[in-house]
């Protein structure tokens, strides 16, 4: 089993000709409600991704939503893709997380977040939820809850033996010892800079994993955007080039990346294979807006 801890919102998306200036009103174009939040997306790229074949991988998740008419709706996403949701919990009282997110004509997004439900999972949440982390294989976390409670979570994880794999997005630095309870790392170029405590301005990527391997993860896996992957593992260091596609939307790419990575582990994948699984996984979902509207099943990668 895979267990996603992390953050569900529902993306509000609005295409607007421009950014509007402070203080201005503009006339966006059309609207879409779409379910989204980093957690929530790669627990759906981890069901999509598993496959419907016999022994496929159950994927749960460890969140909140508020008891509003969004948290029903996301809620229900989820379980519509096969995701355990008994610990999914609803908050009396309290909004779900949403991101406000405008999208000109150049395709260039402007995002706002109101964290909502996601900023009360709390380590009483993740100690509720230790019989279902009991169960699972892969234990897979990010930053959009608070990071008291990610590093209990890891913590535990950890103390049950589970393979741990955290998205540090969005970007943040993290408590002294962490990176040691990580088996893999999977940051952008922009995460690993903040990590590594140095500028993304022309950092080498190969010192960049290296130096978070020496902060204490075993596997740093950066992702480079349309440049693809660069993975320093156990065993070495491997560039992998990005599918060659003509993109029109990246949200989620790096949740669906992960989704396809862990996915293949969890399916028996060496690294080298499930990396690419979720390359492959990755390059689908920039030709398709939106975020979980854009993850694919494993039968269409094919
Ligand atoms: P996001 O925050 O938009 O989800 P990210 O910054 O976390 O993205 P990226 O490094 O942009 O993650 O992308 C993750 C992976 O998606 C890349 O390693 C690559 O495999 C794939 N990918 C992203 N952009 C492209 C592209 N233009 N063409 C092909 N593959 C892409």
């Amino acid at each position: 089993m895979i267990v996603v801890i992390g953050s569900i919102n529902m993306d509000l998306v609005l295409r607007v000709p421009r950014m509007p200036l402070p203080g201005e009103t503009l006339t966006g174009g059309a609207f879409r409600t779409i379910p989204g939040g980093k957690g929530a997306n790669q627990a759906v790229a981890c069901a999509r991704l598993s496959g419907k074949v016999a022994g496929a991988q159950q994927v749960a998740m460890v969140a909140c939503v508020g008891d509003d008419a969004f948290g029903a709706t996301l809620r229900a996403a989820l379980v519509g893709d096969g995701i355990i949701d008994s610990h999914i919990t609803i908050l009396p009282g309290v909004a779900s997380g949403i991101a406000s997110i405008l999208v000109d004509d150049n395709g260039q997004n402007s995002i706002v977040i109101a964290g909502g439900a996601n900023d009360l999972l709390s380590p009483a949440h993740i100690d509720a939820a230790q019989g279902l982390i009991e169960q699972a294989d892969i234990v897979v976390l990010q930053l959009e809850t608070p990071m008291a409670t990610v590093v209990h979570a890891i913590k535990l994880a950890r103390s049950l033996g589970k393979t741990v794999v955290l998205n540090p997005a969005p970007a943040a630095s993290l408590p002294e010892g962490v990176l040691e309870l990580v088996d893999y790392l999977i940051p952008n170029e922009i995460e690993a800079a903040m990590l590594a405590g140095v500028s993304p301005e022309g950092a080498d990527v190969k010192a960049l994993a290296a130096a978070l391997q020496k902060l204490g993860s075993d596997n740093v896996i950066i992702t480079l955007g349309s440049k693809g992957v660069h993975a320093a593992l156990y065993g070495g260091d491997y560039t992998f080039p990005a599918e060659a596609v003509k993109a029109v939307d990246t949200t989620a790419a790096g949740d669906t990346f992960i989704g396809g990575f862990v996915a293949g582990l969890a399916s028996g994948m060496d690294e080298a294979e499930a990396i690419q699984q979720g390359q492959r996984a990755a390059a689908w979902s920039v030709t398709k807006p939106g975020a979980q509207t854009s993850i694919p099943h494993l039968h269409e990668l094919f």
